[in-house]
């Protein structure tokens, strides 16, 4: 069976799901998204994700055609279309269709597409070893220029930064912020472990506040680990004891050398082995539900 793709209100096959040239999603990169994971009949944080699209809409001044409700149900139709129990949700509402103009206002109605499909994860055996990275020179958006809070469709800037690390021959990369401080990675937000503390830098330095950051920040205090959001520097994380990413792909994968630095005992760490078992047991229970 072919894929079927929502947009505005309609199941297509994916190879007539199609948009219009002069969407300004295409032509700016005008818009918001979401990734939003499944697992076996259950959106993992559906609200929390539904929340985050609202806000970055809000601020960007992009009304959403659809309540939080509506887009609830919308989303829950496209997997029972496709009948799909595991899957990743890719949620985008772009400005819509205007001119050749910049000028929002041109853009009479947002669009709203929901794909859904199956996940390409890192391979296992890096969830076993961990995973290697590096900091490349594209510094993050300035807060004060372009917020990564908001998660919009221009993704240039972490492109950027995700060309430079392939082409050194990594998956992934950590960003700094213009100075110098640890802000995330190109899809991923970091942590770090330093005597027994759990710590991540805070979203105002310039990073998304990640839907499994917060999850994983959760599950640490009730397992009685300190959390703390801190501005760190590269010095700060080749010293660490523990070092992972966050996001709603990777889930939490452990990384093992930092530019040539290895990471505590080169090996994933103790808390982290923990907080990635009690983040799958999550995903097991905090979400929306449904049935096909
Ligand atoms: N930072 C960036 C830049 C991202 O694109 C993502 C993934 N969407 C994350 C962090 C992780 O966020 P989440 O846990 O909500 O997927």
């Amino acid at each position: 069976m072919e894929l079927k793709v929502y947009i505005d209100g309609n199941l297509h096959p994916k190879s007539e799901a199609k948009v219009s040239v002069f969407d300004h999603g295409l032509l700016y990169g005008d818009g918001v998204f979401e990734g939003i994971r499944c697992y076996n009949g259950l959106v993992f944080r559906l609200n929390e994700h539904l929340d985050r699209l609202y806000e970055s809409a809000h601020t960007i001044m992009l009304a959403i055609p659809l309540s939080k409700k509506e887009m609830t149900q919308a989303v829950l139709q496209t997997l029972k279309a496709n009948q799909l129990k595991n899957a990743y949700i890719r949620l985008v509402v772009t400005r819509g269709v205007g001119d050749l103009g910049l000028d929002p206002r041109k853009c009479k109605k947002a669009t709203v597409i929901i794909i859904t499909d199956n996940i390409v994860l890192y391979p296992e055996t890096l969830y076993r070893n961990g995973l290697e990275i590096i900091t490349v020179p594209t510094v993050r958006n300035l807060p004060e220029a372009l917020n990564p809070q908001i998660k919009s469709l221009n993704y240039l800037n972490n492109i950027m930064a995700k060309i430079e690390a392939t082409s050194a021959g990594y998956q992934e990369a950590i960003m700094l912020n213009f100075q110098g401080y640890v802000t995330e990675c190109t899809g991923d937000n970091i942590f770090l472990i330093k005597e027994g503390v759990l710590i991540t830098p805070p979203a105002y330095l310039g990073a998304l506040k990640g839907i499994t950051r917060d999850a994983i920040m959760e599950l640490a205090l009730k397992q009685g680990v300190r959390c703390e959001e801190k501005v760190i520097t590269r010095h700060e994380v080749f010293n660490a004891e523990e070092v992972f990413l966050t996001g709603t792909a990777a889930e939490i994968i452990p990384v093992v050398k930092v530019d040539g630095r290895k990471i505590g005992q080169g090996k994933p760490g103790r808390l982290t082995l923990q907080l990635m078992k009690a983040f799958h047991k999550l995903t097991k229970e905090d979400g929306v539900r449904y049935s096909l």
